[in-house]
């Protein structure tokens, strides 16, 4: 018995046009689509990757900050209350306390 050619009316997952698949497996109405849409998704694995280096990044520093002006068992809110009498915004007080006065 000769296979008989497969054929299907699918949807592009890519561009949403509806194609005629000569495989069950195929995603794309072109290779262009498959191709478009590997590009974005590598180009979104990256922007993800860069994401989370710049949160690590971050909370290193903000670790390091806290570290270096002893807030780490303050909460925000004592924090605030002490730069309210330092008549200073939080983001002054913690600027004051990290690097003196003349900050
Ligand atoms: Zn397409």
């Amino acid at each position: 018995m000769i296979p008989k050619q497969y054929k299907a009316t699918k949807t592009c997952v890519y561009c949403g046009k509806t194609y005629t698949a000569s495989a069950p497996n195929q995603l794309y109405c072109t290779q262009e689509c498959r191709s478009k849409a590997i590009a974005e998704r590598q180009e979104q694995t990256r922007e993800r990757q860069n994401k989370n280096a710049r949160l690590l990044y971050l909370d290193k520093k903000m670790n390091a900050r806290a570290n270096r002006v002893d807030i780490k068992n303050k909460s925000i809110a004592k924090i605030c209350q002490e730069a309210n009498e330092h008549n200073m915004t939080y983001g002054q007080y913690i600027a004051w306390l990290e690097y003196g006065q003349k900050a």
